[in-house]
C-alpha cells in the first residue's frame, strides 16, 4: 500500500468530482484512510448545466448546512417545449431545482471530503490502471505510482480506469450525448426570465435538448444531441450549432446579449444507462465513469453522488461487488432503466415529444408528480406507482409499447 508521502491508504478515489468527493467523505467518516487523486487543481470547472433536483438535500442532508457557503439560485418554474412550439410550464410553490456553478459546488464537496479526513492530491493524471492479487496499481502521467487495496473510479465520462480495466470498451454512439454549452456572466449574456428553467426537446428535430439555466450572476445556455443523432441529423460543427441556437433564442426574446466563445465547452455525457459491469474485483465505478446518468433528462450530479456514497458504503461493509450492484439497483436502478426507456420511446418519433408536452399540460396531476419527484417528496418508485393508479390507460400503453420495442429489438438481433 502506498499513498501520499508513503502514508498507507485503504482506498484511492480517482476523481474529485461529485462522485469521488462524496465517496471520499463517506469513506473517511467511516474510518477508512482515503486518498483522492485528481488531474485538476481545485477550484476547477466542469462543463455542466449545474441543475440539481432538490431531492439532493433530502438524500444528503448535510448539504443544507454547506450550500450557503456558495452561490445558488432556487427555481420553481420549468418550461418545456416540443418541436413546433407546443409548450407547458410546470410551476410549484416550493423550489424544485437548485442551480449551482460547478466550479464552486465541486470545490465545496471536495472541501467536505477533506473536512471528514480524506487526503487529496491534485495535479495527478492517472494514465494506467491494473488489478493485482492484493492491490490496484495506478500510474500517473508524471511517472508516480500509487497502490491501494481498493479503488473507487470516479474519473468521469472518459474514465481511464474503466477503460484500462476493460469495464468500458468505449461508449456506443447512441449511449453518449455531445452537450455544447457556455456558462457566461449575465453582463455578457442573460436569460430574460431569470426565474424559469427553460428546456426544449428535439431542437432541430434531432434526438436532443436545448436549455437556458439561469444562475446567480451567470447563465448556462446549451444544446446537446445523442452522438449518433448529432452525426446523422446535425451537419454543423459544435460552435456553429451552439451559436445558431443562441441566435434563435435571442430572436425569440428569450436571451439578451452575446455568446462568449472563450466560455464555450462541448463535453460528453453518458445517457445510455449504466455499464453492464459497474464493479470488478477491487474496483468500483461511480458517477459518469459507470454511466450513472438519467438518460432522459441528462441529470447526472445526483446519481454521481448517490453511487459515490453507495460505493463507499459497500467498501465499508466488506467491498463485495455484488452488494454494490444490489444497492445501486435498489435505489436508482428502476429510475435509470425507465429514463432510458422513456428517452428511446419519445425520441423514436419526435411527434411523441409534442404529445408528452400536451399530456403534462392536460393533466395537472402529472405536473405535481414531477414536482414531488424533483423535490424528493416522493421516490421515483412512489411516483411511478401513483402515476399508474391515476393514469392506468396511459401506463398500460407505455408498458405495451415497451414490450413491443423489446420484441422488435429481439427480432432484429435474431435476424
Ligand atoms: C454540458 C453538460 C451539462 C450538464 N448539465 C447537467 C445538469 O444541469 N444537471 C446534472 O445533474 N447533470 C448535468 N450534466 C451531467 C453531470 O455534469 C455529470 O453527470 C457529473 O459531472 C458526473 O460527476 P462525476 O463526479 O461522475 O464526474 P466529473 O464531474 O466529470 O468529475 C470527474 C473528475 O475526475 C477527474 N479526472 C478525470 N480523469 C482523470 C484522470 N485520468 N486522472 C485523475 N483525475 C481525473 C476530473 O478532473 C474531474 O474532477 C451535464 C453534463 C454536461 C456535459
Amino acid at each position: 500500500m502506498s499513498g501520499t508521502a508513503n502514508r498507507p491508504v485503504d482506498v484511492i478515489v480517482v476523481g474529485g468530482g461529485p462522485a469521488g468527493s462524496t465517496a471520499a467523505r463517506t469513506l473517511a467518516r467511516g474510518g477508512a484512510r482515503v486518498l483522492v487523486l485528481d488531474r485538476a487543481a481545485f477550484p476547477r470547472n466542469k462543463p455542466c448545466g449545474g441543475g440539481l433536483t432538490y431531492r439532493v438535500t433530502t438524500r444528503f442532508p448535510y448539504l443544507n448546512d454547506a450550500l450557503p457557503r456558495i452561490s445558488t439560485h432556487a427555481i420553481r418554474r420549468l418550461y418545456m417545449e416540443a418541436p413546433g412550439g407546443e409548450s407547458v410550464v410546470v410551476a410549484s410553490d416550493r423550489p424544485t431545482v437548485l442551480m449551482v456553478r460547478r466550479v464552486e459546488f465541486d470545490h465545496l464537496l471536495l472541501g467536505l471530503a477533506r473536512e471528514a479526513g480524506a487526503d487529496v492530491l491534485e495535479g495527478v493524471e492517472i494514465t494506467r490502471a491494473s488489478q493485482q492479487s492484493a492491490a490496484v496499481r495506478l500510474e500517473a502521467r508524471d511517472g508516480r505510482v500509487f497502490e491501494a487495496p481498493l479503488v473507487v473510479a470516479a474519473d468521469g465520462v472518459y474514465s481511464v480506469v474503466a477503460r484500462r480495466l476493460g469495464l468500458n470498451p468505449g461508449w456506443p454512439r447512441d449511449a453518449v450525448a455531445l452537450d455544447m454549452m457556455e456558462e457566461t456572466p449575465t453582463r455578457q449574456l442573460r436569460a430574460v426570465d431569470g426565474g424559469t428553467l427553460w428546456v426544449s426537446f428535439a431542437p432541430g428535430r434531432g434526438h436532443g435538448y436545448g436549455y437556458i439555466f439561469p444562475k446567480q450572476g451567470f447563465v448556462n445556455v446549451g444544446v446537446g444531441y445523442v452522438l449518433s443523432s448529432y452525426s446523422s441529423d446535425i451537419a454543423a460543427r459544435p460552435l456553429a450549432v451552439h451559436e445558431a441556437f443562441v441566435a434563435g433564442l435571442r430572436e425569440r426574446g428569450l436571451v439578451e446579449g452575446e455568446c462568449d466563445r472563450s466560455r464555450f465547452t462541448p463535453y460528453q455525457v453518458p445517457v445510455g444507462g449504466p455499464l453492464t459491469e459497474t464493479a470488478r474485483g477491487r474496483v468500483f465505478l461511480a458517477g459518469d465513469a459507470g454511466g450513472f446518468v438519467n438518460g432522459f433528462s441528462a441529470e447526472g450530479i445526483y446519481f454521481a453522488m448517490v453511487t459515490g456514497d453507495l460505493a463507499a458504503q459497500t467498501i465499508l461493509q466488506g467491498a463485495s461487488t455484488r452488494l454494490f450492484e444490489r444497492m445501486w439497483r435498489r435505489e436508482i436502478g428502476a429510475e435509470l432503466k425507465n429514463a432510458r426507456f422513456l428517452s428511446q420511446f419519445v425520441f423514436a418519433d419526435v411527434s411523441r415529444v409534442a404529445r408528452l408536452v400536451r399530456g403534462v399540460r392536460q393533466f395537472p396531476g402529472v405536473a405535481s408528480l414531477l414536482v414531488d419527484y424533483a423535490t424528493g417528496a416522493d421516490t421515483f418508485q412512489g411516483v411511478r406507482r401513483r402515476f399508474m393508479l391515476r393514469f392506468p390507460a396511459v401506463f398500460a400503453k407505455l408498458v405495451v409499447n415497451h414490450f413491443k420495442q423489446r420484441w422488435v429489438a429481439w427480432r432484429r438481433r435474431e435476424a
